[in-house]
Order: C-alpha cells, then sequence, then structure tokens
C-alpha cells in the first residue's frame, strides 16, 4: 500500500454529506414562531457533536450549557439559571481552543441576550412568548399574507379564475406580483425540506393567465366618507383598492402621466409589459377611483387643502429622488440616473446609447435593469461595477444571471473614485477603485475596503448611477410630516404621529423596497384608514370554496422552473423574456404542495379566518 493515495469518500461521508444537506434545507425552511430557546438547545447539541473533545472549554462547557438550557426548558429554572447560562457561556467563548466551542456559546448567549423575554417566560410560565399558532409558512412570509396553499388548490382543481379572486382579496396585483413578485414566500416554503419550493410565483402567474379577465366584487354601500391618495404607485393603488371596496370614495393624486408607480416608469417592458399592467389597473379603476394625473401635491396642490377636503389621506409617493456617487467629475453630461433613465424609456424618449461604451455603478436590481436595458437600447459594451462581490450584490440571482446571458460584464469590487470627462464636458471615462473584502458588516456580508491597488481607468460615454433613491420629501416637511434619514415616520398602523387621519406606506416609508411591501402597507393603511372613518376594515364577502386538502405525495420531485427565451434573442428586442408553465406543469408543481393550511399544524386548520 503506498504511503500517498487518491482519496475516495466512503459511503459513510457521502452519507453524512446528503444528511447536512437536507439538515441546511430544512434549517433554510424554518417557520417564523419557533420558541427561540428550543432552537438554542437544538443548535448547540449540534455544535456539541462537532466537537473535538480535546479542550475542556467545548467538552465538557458546552454539555453544561445543554444541561442549563434544559433545565429552562423545563421549568426546573429560575432567574439565577439564566445568569448562570450566560457566565458560563462567556468562559467558554473565552477560553474554548477553537471556534467550534467559542462560537456555539457565542450563539446562546446571543439567544439569551436577544430573546431575553422569552427565557424568563420560560423559568416564570413555563413557556415561550410563541403562540403556538404554527402559521403557515408561505402565506406568513409574504408581506401581503397571501393564501398560497389556498391558490394553489384552487388551480389543482381547475379553478384559476377563483384563484385569482382569493389572490385579491389581500393583494390586487396578482398580474404585476406573478411577473416581478421577489416571491419571499419560496425560500420558506416547507416544501424544501424535502427537495425544493413549491414556485409560487410561477404558479400566480399560470393562474392569472389561465383566468383571463376576473371582474372585481361588488363594493360595500357608499359610506359618504373621501379619501385622497398621493401617489399612483402599488401602494397607493392596493389602498384605493381596498377603500373603494369598502365603501368609501376615493381619489388618487398622480404625477406622472400614468398610474403604476415603479411598477410603470422603472420596471422594464420586458419583465413587465405595460399592456399587463394597464389591464391591471383599469380592474382596480373599475371599482369606481377618481384619478387626476399630471397633479403634483406640493407643486399643483397643497397637502394642506387635501387634509381639508378629505376625511383622510394616504401619503404613497414613493423613492424617486436619485443619490450621487459623491466623486470628482460626476457633473459631467452623460452621468446619469438609472430611475432617470428607466423613468424616460416608460415615456418614450429613451437615452440614445447606440454604439455607446456604458458602465453601471452598484449591484441591484435597479443596476441590471439599468445594464439590461442599455443593451437592448443598441449600447456597443455594458459593465457594471459593483464595490462588493457578486455574491454580496442584492439583485435578485436570476436578475444578475439574466444580465451575464444579455453579456452584461460584471466587475466585482470596484467602487467609482473619479469620473473623467473631455473638453466638452462629456464623459469619457471613469475611475475604479480596486476593493478587497473586509470584516462583516452590519447588512451581514463583507464590507468592501481599497485593496491599495492603484485605480482602474475605464473608458465609457455614458455613466448610469444606480445606487438608491431617497424620498421628494420638502412638501411634507413643510406641512409637518416627520420625516428622518430620508423616508417618512409612520407608526406601526401607518398614521402619522400628531396627524389625525394622515397615513403613510411603501416606499416612502421603508426606503426603496418591493411591490410586494408596497401592496401590503396598502392593505394596512386600507384597513387603518377604514377603522379611523368608523368602519371595521372590512371587505365584501366572496363564496370561495377551497378544495379539501389532499394529503400530498411525499417522494422527491423536481420543481418546475420558469424557461426564459435565449439570451442571444431576447437582447433585440423588449418582448417578455420568461415564458409561463403549461398546464401540466402547473399541475405538477400544485400537486408538490403540502398544503400546510391544514398538515403540520396550520394556524388555518379549523376554518380559514373570513377576514383580514
Ligand atoms: C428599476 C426598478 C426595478 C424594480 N424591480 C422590482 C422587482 O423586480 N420586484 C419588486 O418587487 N420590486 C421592484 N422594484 C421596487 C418596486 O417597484 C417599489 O418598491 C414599489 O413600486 C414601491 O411602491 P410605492 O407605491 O411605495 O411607490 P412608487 O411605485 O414609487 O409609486 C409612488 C408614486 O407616487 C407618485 N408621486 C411621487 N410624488 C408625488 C407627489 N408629490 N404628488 C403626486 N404623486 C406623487 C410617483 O410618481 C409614483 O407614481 C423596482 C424598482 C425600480 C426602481
Ligand atoms: S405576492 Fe409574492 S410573496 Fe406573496 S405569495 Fe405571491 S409570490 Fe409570494
Ligand atoms: S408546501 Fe404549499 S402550503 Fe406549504 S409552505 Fe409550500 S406553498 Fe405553502
Amino acid at each position: 500500500m503506498s504511503r500517498l493515495t487518491v482519496y475516495t469518500p466512503d459511503d459513510a461521508e457521502i452519507v453524512m454529506e446528503r444528511m447536512v444537506q437536507e439538515m441546511e434545507r430544512r434549517l433554510a425552511a424554518a417557520p417564523p414562531g419557533i420558541c427561540p430557546v428550543d432552537m438554542a438547545s437544538v443548535f448547540l447539541r449540534l455544535c456539541h457533536a462537532q466537537t473535538c473533545g480535546k479542550c475542556v472549554p467545548c467538552r465538557i462547557g458546552l454539555g453544561r450549557l445543554g444541561d442549563l438550557l434544559d433545565d429552562i426548558l423545563d421549568g426546573k429554572g429560575d432567574e439565577d439559571t439564566i445568569e448562570l447560562l450566560e457566565e458560563v457561556a462567556e468562559s467558554v467563548m473565552d477560553t474554548a481552543d477553537c471556534v467550534i466551542g467559542s462560537d456555539a456559546a457565542a450563539m446562546v448567549l446571543k439567544s439569551a441576550r436577544e430573546f431575553e423575554q422569552d427565557y424568563v417566560s420560560h423559568v416564570e410560565e413555563g413557556h415561550c412568548l410563541g403562540t403556538f399558532a404554527a402559521p403557515v409558512p408561505c402565506r406568513s412570509a409574504c408581506p401581503a399574507g397571501v393564501d398560497v396553499p389556498g391558490y394553489i388548490a384552487l388551480i389543482r382543481a381547475g379553478n384559476p379564475q377563483d384563484a385569482v379572486r382569493l389572490i385579491r382579496q389581500d393583494n390586487p396585483f396578482p398580474s404585476a406580483c406573478a411577473l416581478v413578485c421577489e416571491h419571499p414566500c419560496e425560500p420558506h416554503c416547507r416544501r424544501s425540506m424535502l427537495d425544493d419550493a413549491i414556485n409560487i410565483r410561477g404558479l400566480k402567474r399560470y393562474a392569472v393567465e389561465a383566468a383571463g379577465d376576473v371582474p372585481v366584487p361588488e363594493p360595500m354601500p357608499f359610506t359618504g366618507k373621501k379619501v385622497a391618495i398621493i401617489g399612483g404607485g402599488p401602494s397607493g393603488l392596493t389602498a384605493a383598492y381596498y377603500l373603494a371596496l369598502m365603501g368609501h370614495d376615493v381619489t388618487v393624486f398622480e404625477k406622472q402621466p400614468k398610474l403604476g408607480g415603479m411598477l410603470r416608469y422603472g420596471i422594464p417592458e420586458y419583465r413587465l409589459p405595460k399592456s399587463i399592467l394597464d389591464r391591471e389597473i383599469e380592474t382596480i379603476l373599475s371599482l369606481g377611483v377618481t384619478v387626476h394625473t399630471n397633479f403634483e401635491v406640493g407643486r399643483d396642490g397643497t397637502l394642506e387643502s387635501l387634509k381639508k377636503n378629505y376625511d383622510a389621506v394616504y401619503v404613497a409617493i414613493g423613492a424617486h429622488g436619485d443619490r450621487k456617487m459623491r466623486v470628482s467629475g460626476e457633473e459631467a453630461t452623460g452621468v446619469v440616473p438609472a430611475v432617470k433613465m428607466l423613468r424616460d424609456i416608460a415615456l418614450g424618449k429613451p437615452v440614445d446609447l447606440k454604439g455607446k461604451r456604458v458602465v453601471v455603478i452598484g449591484g441591484g436590481n435597479v443596476a441590471m435593469d439599468a445594464a439590461r436595458s442599455s443593451v437592448r437600447l443598441g449600447a456597443s459594451e455594458v459593465s457594471v461595477a459593483y464595490r462588493r462581490r457578486m455574491q454580496d450584490m442584492t439583485a435578485q440571482r436570476e436578475e444578475i444571471e439574466g444580465a451575464l446571458a444579455e453579456g452584461v460584464d460584471i466587475l466585482e469590487l470596484m467602487a467609482p473614485s473619479k469620473v473623467e470627462q473631455d473638453d466638452n464636458g462629456q464623459v469619457s471615462a471613469i475611475w475604479l477603485k480596486e476593493m478587497t473584502v473586509g470584516a462583516i458588516d452590519a447588512s451581514g456580508r463583507p464590507k468592501p475596503v481599497p485593496s491599495g491597488a492603484p485605480d482602474e481607468r475605464v473608458l465609457c460615454d455614458v455613466v448610469i448611477v444606480a445606487i438608491g433613491q431617497d424620498i421628494e420629501s420638502g412638501f411634507l416637511a413643510k406641512d409637518g410630516i416627520p420625516c428622518s434619514r430620508n423616508t417618512v415616520v409612520a407608526q406601526d398602523d401607518l398614521s402619522i404621529q400628531a396627524n389625525p387621519g394622515i397615513f403613510a406606506g411603501g416606499d416612502c416609508v421603508t426606503g426603496p423596497a418591493t411591490a410586494i411591501k408596497a401592496i401590503g402597507a396598502g392593505k394596512v393603511a386600507a384597513f387603518n384608514i377604514d377603522l379611523h372613518l368608523g368602519g371595521q376594515g372590512r371587505i365584501p364577502e366572496e363564496t370561495i370554496c377551497i378544495p379539501a386538502a389532499i394529503p400530498g405525495d411525499l417522494s422527491p420531485t423536481g420543481r418546475v422552473n420558469m424557461r426564459e427565451r435565449p439570451g442571444s434573442e431576447r437582447i433585440h428586442d423588449w418582448k417578455q423574456f420568461e415564458l409561463n408553465m403549461d398546464f401540466k406543469e402547473a399541475l405538477h408543481e400544485a400537486r408538490r404542495c403540502l398544503r400546510c393550511d391544514h398538515y403540520g399544524s396550520g394556524s388555518m386548520e379549523g376554518g380559514r379566518l373570513a377576514r383580514w
């Protein structure tokens, strides 16, 4: 036998590797509402199983921490037990030889400090602060609370119309979300414990396209109350939809020529065709909502006058102000904010990029949209420069992959340092500073720090800046609406302190976020405005029969992903790049749903709540 041989993992190692991967999936799908003390105890045991056993703090100390956690969980402990737990954790952190012990102890300490009230509740009351409701994972992760298992069951039963009706009870933008929602519901889908998450967004797309036109419900009797909405983006229009259903007289004031906000003036046609958006908005307006477009509150009217003439006002102005790079030469001709560039395309007056070299600065979805739109506008070269690594980009993976497939270059760990201009003040190059990874920052990603290498000169004709947006809040601040760090300060119910009847939500409160968050805010605003106006926050009830749950097939099966048109073809047009599922694929996907509204103690068990 040779002293040096090729290493081949044995069967046990392969099985263990698979078990770890399965456990990773299970942890990633952990639903909200789990007892944090229980989780800390389980995680600690997992860490303890990894100890090499050589150092006492790890071998004995972690065991001791486990015993203390058991005492707390079994109701045998008291406040001294929690104190002792923290002392032992600190001691293991300080004395363990390696990260196996110190990191496990740090996790216990963090849990005890972050969830202090749960620990105290365990020793005093014998349980954590959780409600034990075990919410349906996908529904609770959707910011609008869409009844996902319900609509999937209706698709499976061959009833896409009712699926759309059901979605609209929480989200009046099923078609837009079917195309662009970032689907925060999917990472928590319980199916991923078995194989892979259900393609929830894809099924929504199948439902809206299979259903065709689905009329809105009959609104409730007229209340005589008037509500003004400033901003006709997804948040404002969601509030308008539900308030109109509740019987109120709703008027939307929108500064652009058309409604839709960033869905129209940000997201490009190839991802969300305007004809689909138009149809969705027409459906919302069919409830009798009044609209004043080309009306900018602050310029064509004041908040004060709206306050006088309406019983409530919802401010949903989004975040449309561009952020500066703060580098020299930024004022050069050819440096364009991404939101302006995308808005101009939507307004039918695109910037001329034919044969030009374009550098986009940023790493979010807006940067990807600007880069992919530049390709379609005929730019000869398109690069995206980002100060962090590609894996740290906030853009969705599909967007990054889409850009790469369309020939966009991504320059990782490159931050702008100077814009160079020619004698006419036109951009001629951008200087990029090379960065390297530093310590993990508050966002959980490595902070980019200059590497020390000389700056790099990249020749270009246009620089598109996509590094975030601010709100244009001047007119609000003048009228006493509290604004801080470029966002409107609203309370949890979206009312504005010391301004009765005024509510605010969407991007202008959260900062640039997502369509579904803005829609969720519009729904919350409608509910609370209705309460403010003397209502009960109810929308008309519709009879939608959710099919009974059928036990799912638990054999692992593949997920149907959305197909795309080839990159080489789609760069020449603005047609939708993503293709829909067909009936067979939708049925396959719908059958994979585990109906967590019934199985696994979903909190809908025993009947769906009639109301939000
Ligand atoms: C390029 C781009 C791509 C994006 N891609 C996605 C994506 O793929 N998926 C996703 O979920 N989200 C995406 N988003 C984010 C999403 O579009 C926003 O989070 C969402 O539109 C915010 O909704 P909102 O109603 O709060 O604001 P907005 O959509 O910004 O709407 C606000 C409206 O208020 C109007 N307004 C502003 N000031 C006034 C005033 N003084 N008077 C009257 N009207 C006024 C504006 O004209 C606008 O129509 C993207 C955003 C951008 C910019
Ligand atoms: S709207 Fe978005 S988050 Fe909500 S269920 Fe649909 S895809 Fe998921
Ligand atoms: S399996 Fe179905 S019900 Fe369960 S989380 Fe996933 S989509 Fe929701």
